[in-house]
């Protein structure tokens, strides 16, 4: 089997190459074009297409892989809300993707920022680098015996929830749905009283009509002063300008974002300028308690063999007609 690898990452490349041994009769060549209308007839000759979140698989481009033989759609990703499952299903394109393949790489990420928003990490790095050993604005509080809220707990927030533990932190959690194997130690809160009780907010659930700007100025309200506020999931589970507000109020001891409202679907994108032209997160970037990171929660070298064997797995179930539970439904 032939595959066509859009939208390549130096990384990526490393990941399938290491994992391809395993997978003998397959075979990938990369481009670094993402997969749109203008790219689609690239795959001509090939049996298959690798893309990503970022690609755009709508009408268009699979009319052009269908007409040139595609007949199986390799997303190397959870989500594939960027494809045409109509007409996937019209021209009979197989879809699979990677449900979940390291919710620690997320969890200890989250971790990471809470604790570097709470002792103020990057300051102290910076600081120690001009040769001022001074503590003054570096001053945190412990974990331990404090209390967590995790917000959705699922594969991530379930992580997240033993870590915690593991910090000596009571852990106490909302969602719509409890996941039992948390049940010895986390105790399930209605959400207002998640906020109120929190010294450690982390936020673990999809975005969906339900959850958007779940974090607002109502909401923050209701959260203890000197919290942390920790979000890897979606930007816009919180209101940023709302945010803005509550950290004016020193409602926050610190703030960590692995995702903001602004973040474009280029979740792979070096954006380092793109930041900066950003208002919202540049203003965000202005506070001395507010730590942004890229988007790099998953991004482990664990996490990546895991895309890189799952994807691969994929494509042996398909060329051996199995079902499989990674297979996107029409
Ligand atoms: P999951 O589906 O395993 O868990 C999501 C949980 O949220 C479920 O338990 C669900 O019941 C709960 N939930 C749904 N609606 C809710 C609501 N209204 N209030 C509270 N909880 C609610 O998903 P996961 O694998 O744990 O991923 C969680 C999120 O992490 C993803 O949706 C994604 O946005 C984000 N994510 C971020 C990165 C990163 O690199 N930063 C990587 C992967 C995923």
């Amino acid at each position: 089997m032939k595959i066509l690898f859009y939208d390549t990452k130096s990384y990526d490349r490393e990941s399938f190459e290491a994992c391809l041994q395993n997978f003998p009769g397959i075979t990938i060549e990369y481009t670094k074009s993402d997969l749109d209308p203008r790219t689609a007839a690239l795959a001509e000759g090939f049996d298959a297409v690798c893309a990503f979140v970022s690609s755009d698989v709508g009408t268009q481009t699979l009319e052009i892989l269908h007409a040139r033989g595609i007949r199986l759609l390799l997303m190397r990703c959870a989500g594939f809300n960027n494809v045409d499952l109509e007409t996937t299903g019209k021209y009979g394109i197989r879809v699979m993707r990677v449900p979940g393949y390291s919710p620690e790489a997320v969890a200890e990420h989250a971790m990471a920022l809470a604790l570097a928003s709470n002792r103020r990490l990057y300051k102290a790095y910076n600081k120690v680098r001009e040769n001022d050993f001074s503590l003054s604005g570096l001053m945190g509080f412990n974990f331990y015996q404090k209390t967590a809220g995790i917000i959705g707990t699922g594969k991530i927030g379930a992580a997240m929830c033993r870590i915690c533990r593991g910090f000596g932190m009571k852990v106490i959690a909302y969602d719509v749905y409890e996941n039992q194997s948390l049940k010895d130690f986390v105790e399930y809160v209605p959400l207002d009283q998640l906020l109120s009780d929190s010294d450690v907010i982390s936020l673990h659930c999809p975005l969906m009509d339900s959850t958007y700007h779940m974090i607002n100025i109502d909401t923050i309200r209701k959260m203890k002063d000197g919290v942390i506020l920790v979000n890897t999931s979606r930007g816009a589970l919180v209101k940023t300008d709302d945010l803005i507000e509550g950290i004016r109020m020193h409602k926050f001891a610190g703030v960590g974002l692995d995702v903001y409202e602004e973040e474009t679907n280029n979740v792979f994108e070096d954006r380092s300028d793109e930041i900066l032209e950003h208002s919202t997160t540049a203003r965000l970037l202005s506070f001395p308690n507010v730590m942004i990171t890229s988007h790099q929660g998953f991004f482990t070298r664990e996490a990546l063999e895991a895309i890189a064997s799952t994807t691969l797995q994929n494509a042996m179930d398909f060329l051996a007609g199995k079902e499989s539970p990674n297979d996107v439904k029409s």
